[in-house]
């Protein structure tokens, strides 16, 4: 059982006044961490205690605090097999996945403190006896507010990100995976000045706090609904936002395409971390000609999946975060079968301990579902024929949310008509996952706003000013 602390003003055990919350494993509902919720007095007394340490840290020269960094790395390193193991208690997630994430995380805080340092202004072609230049500079107060589907790599960024071009955080983690982002805070905090960062742990309320503070920047990663309260908040302090919000990511199988092949991609979309990942496979277009083989092929990869707790060796499909998740889960597939939807598989609560929810797919589902068009955030493979690629591009497009988009196909025509065409920041043609390292995009429309990952995050963290220097009364120096 984890006891989380708060940590505020570089004092850990800080505050808690507005009482406690428990997690439950949600492999087996028993309990795993006791956490401590921040009142607002206390949110407001943290933000002040993190302004006043903000000079120090931003005065503090760009290799010193790359060097922090990386004894940051160290130290969540240090930590692995604790972190991952958190991990897996509070949200559920396989350990083998649990554990990539935390290593991820760990490659992120070094690539950052590698990249800061690097990263300058522009000189200015001014005049000759003047010196023009833009130079970035930290913002002063971030506040990130993190989720807890892949809750360390997702904090190690924003918390990398943040730290190292100067500014002090406000860190509050998920009300369902609190002990992670305490063991993590507790680890990154060793290798910082005290009072650089601090921890705010408990729910919504405590997230709705933080962000109605005086802060210069809100970071979220997390659901649209959150994300839209905080950008209503932040308009009222000043804050800049940077948001990363849901979405609801359409895979397009075209005609022509082996459908074993695309079955394991879409299995891998969907059904990967119970499909609790924002980039997930949540809705499939799959061309007429090649249906009925790739839902048959979906099918057998859905029955193939090993499923139990995480933290068992060789687990692939473990439960949703919680009940209340699968109530929501649950809830999508009910309302797409009682629209005239099919279940191919899976479909229904389990009985049993814990929040276990099946690889399900589903077919005959209609683009205007919910199913469809908002996020499931399940293991849930939503089926939609259509009679062409032009259709399927349109439905794809159709959607609130612009995160990221799949496209299987042997034509190169319709692989460069998706990535123009397709109104969403990340475009993947003939894999699910992947990419080159460092690559960072725009979400569109209601998955958020501004760089999330990569270099262009440290920018987001900074701040740029333009500086004239002329000599004196008018001479030359
Ligand atoms: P969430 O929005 O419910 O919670 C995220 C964080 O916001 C938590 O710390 C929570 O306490 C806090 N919060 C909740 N209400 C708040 C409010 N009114 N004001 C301020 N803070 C508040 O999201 P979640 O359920 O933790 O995470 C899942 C969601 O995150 C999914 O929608 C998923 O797609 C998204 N996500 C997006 C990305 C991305 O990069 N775009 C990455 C991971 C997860």
């Amino acid at each position: 059982m984890y006891t989380v602390a708060q940590l505020v003003g570089g004092v850990w055990g800080a505050g808690g006044d507005g009482g406690e919350l428990v997690v439950h494993d949600p492999a087996d509902g028993s309990p795993v961490s006791t956490v401590p919720v921040a009142t607002a007095d206390e949110v407001g007394k943290a933000t002040q205690a993190a302004r006043n340490a903000a000079a120090q840290w931003a005065a503090t020269a760009p290799a010193e605090r790359a060097a922090a960094l990386h004894r940051a790395a160290d130290a969540v390193e240090a930590v692995v097999e604790e972190l991952s193991a958190a991990v897996t208690a509070e949200m559920g997630k396989p350990m083998a996945d649990a554990r990539g994430g935390v290593e991820a995380g760990i490659g992120t805080l070094r690539q950052y403190a590698e990249l800061a340092p690097l990263r300058g202004g522009r000189t200015l072609n001014g005049e000759a006896d003047a010196l023009d230049f833009m130079t970035p500079q930290p913002r002063g107060v971030v506040a990130a507010i993190t989720p807890w589907n892949d809750p360390v790599a997702v904090s190690c960024g924003l918390l990398g990100a943040a730290l190292v071009t100067g500014n002090v955080v406000l860190y509050k983690p998920s009300e369902r995976t609190p002990a992670t982002g305490w063991l993590l805070a507790r680890a990154l905090d060793q290798a910082l000045p005290a009072g650089v960062l601090s921890l705010l742990t408990g729910g919504p309320e405590v997230g709705a706090a933080v962000a109605a503070q005086e802060v210069d920047v809100v970071a979220h990663v997390g659901s649209t609904a959150t994300g839209r309260a905080i950008a209503a908040a932040a308009a009222r302090t000043g804050a800049k936002v940077l948001l990363e919000n849901g979405g609801s990511d359409p895979l397009i199988v075209d005609a022509g395409v082996d459908a074993e092949w695309a079955a394991g991609q879409a299995a891998l979309g969907a059904f990967a971390n119970a499909g609790q990942i924002c980039v997930a496979v949540e809705r499939i277009y799959v061309h007429r000609e090649v249906a009925e083989d790739f839902v048959a092929a979906l099918v057998r990869c859905a029955e193939a999946l090993r499923v139990g707790p995480g933290r068992d060796p060789g687990t692939e499909l473990g439960p949703l975060v919680d009940r209340r998740h699968r109530d929501h889960v649950h809830g999508q597939v009910a309302a797409a079968v009682a629209a005239g939807a099919q279940v191919r598989l899976g479909g229904a609560v389990p009985d049993g301990p814990g929040a276990f929810y099946p690889a399900t797919v589903v077919t005959d589902c209609r683009h205007d579902m919910p199913l469809v068009r908002e996020e499931t955030f399940g293991p849930v493979a939503p089926v939609v024929v259509v009679d062409s690629f032009d259709e399927a591009l349109r439905c794809a497009a159709d959607s609130p949310y612009g995160l990221a988009a799949t496209v299987l196909t042997a034509s190169m025509s319709h692989a460069q008509r998706a990535w123009r065409e397709l109104p969403v920041g990340t475009v993947k043609v003939n894999a699910v996952f992947g990419g080159a390292p460092g690559g960072a995009a725009h979400p569109r429309g209601a998955s958020g706003q501004g760089f999330g990952y990569g270099p262009e995050l440290l920018d987001e963290f900074t701040a740029t000013k333009a500086v004239h220097i002329k000599a004196p009364g008018g001479g030359h120096w």
